[in-house]
């Protein structure tokens, strides 16, 4: 079977900006995956390949064995909270319902087996009591919540995560991982861009080291070494090290 991620020799650029140099790695399928590596390593710009909302330079993403605009419906894209215009008036309860509609066909409304979907996954998140609050009145944490039910709504086989747990307060960060894992326990793929290297070994059965160019990628307890963590960080690597030794 084809894996639900493969990446093969991807270059990314912005207009004159060399990204990613020629990165290639796979995900094998039921993996709770972290693409790890400093500030401006290309993470989120990684994802957004994956996703087709950037073309590559060179290179290609398959998932499931096939291109993208294909599968769409298949995966379960979080954004990065930052990257969302929280202004926007509609609440809680519309924005998880609007996972469901990947898989209704053509001219078909959302009824009330969305409905009830959507009920049933904001309280997977602790959230029905605010389901008809406007998203822009969420707190970070309840935001992120909303996120992550919206893609539990959606009933993919991939997830691709960006910074899912950035800004985020230490109990909707626990109910989040937790919420991946089971997700992941149930055997689907979930890849999670994350930069706090004190819990990479914790959360994440599979890493993805990345700095421009692939560093490494594979089982955590194989490749999240101190050597590796090292050339992904490079000159931060002396505090990236004592922040893995802390935690
Ligand atoms: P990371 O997620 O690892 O922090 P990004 O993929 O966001 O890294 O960014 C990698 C580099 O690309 C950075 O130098 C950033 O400034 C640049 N970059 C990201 N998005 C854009 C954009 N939309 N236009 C121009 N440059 C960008």
């Amino acid at each position: 079977m084809s894996p639900p991620l493969a990446v093969r020799g991807v270059s990314a650029a912005y207009r004159d900006e060399a990204v990613l140099w020629d990165v290639s790695f796979t995900i094998p399928e039921g993996r709770l995956v972290g693409i790890v590596g400093p500030n401006g390593a290309g993470k989120t710009t990684m994802l957004k390949v994956a996703m087709g909302l950037l073309r590559p330079v060179a290179g290609s993403v398959e998932i499931f064995g096939r291109p993208i605009d294909r599968v769409r419906r298949s995966v379960g894209y979080v954004p990065q909270r930052g990257s969302v215009d929280w202004d926007f008036p509609t609440d809680a309860r519309d924005v998880v319902e609007m996972g469901t509609y990947g898989r209704l066909g053509w001219l078909r409304r959302p009824g009330t087996a969305e409905r009830r979907t959507a009920e049933r996954c904001l309280e997977r998140v602790d959230m029905l009591g605010l389901a008809d609050r406007q998203i822009g009145e969420l707190s970070g944490g309840q935001q992120q919540r909303v996120f992550i039910a919206r893609a539990l709504a959606q009933d993919a086989r991939l997830y691709l995560a960006d910074e899912p747990f950035a800004g985020v307060d230490y109990v909707t960060e626990r109910l989040v991982v937790d919420l991946l894992r089971e997700l992941r326990d149930e055997g689907r793929t979930v890849v999670v861009v994350h930069h706090d290297l004190a819990s990479v070994a914790d959360y994440f059965d599979t890493v993805v080291l990345l700095n421009r160019e692939l560093v490494a990628a594979g089982p955590t307890a194989e490749v999240f070494t101190r050597e590796n963590i090292a050339r992904t960080y490079g000159g931060a690597a002396r505090r990236a090290e004592e922040m893995r030794t802390d935690g």
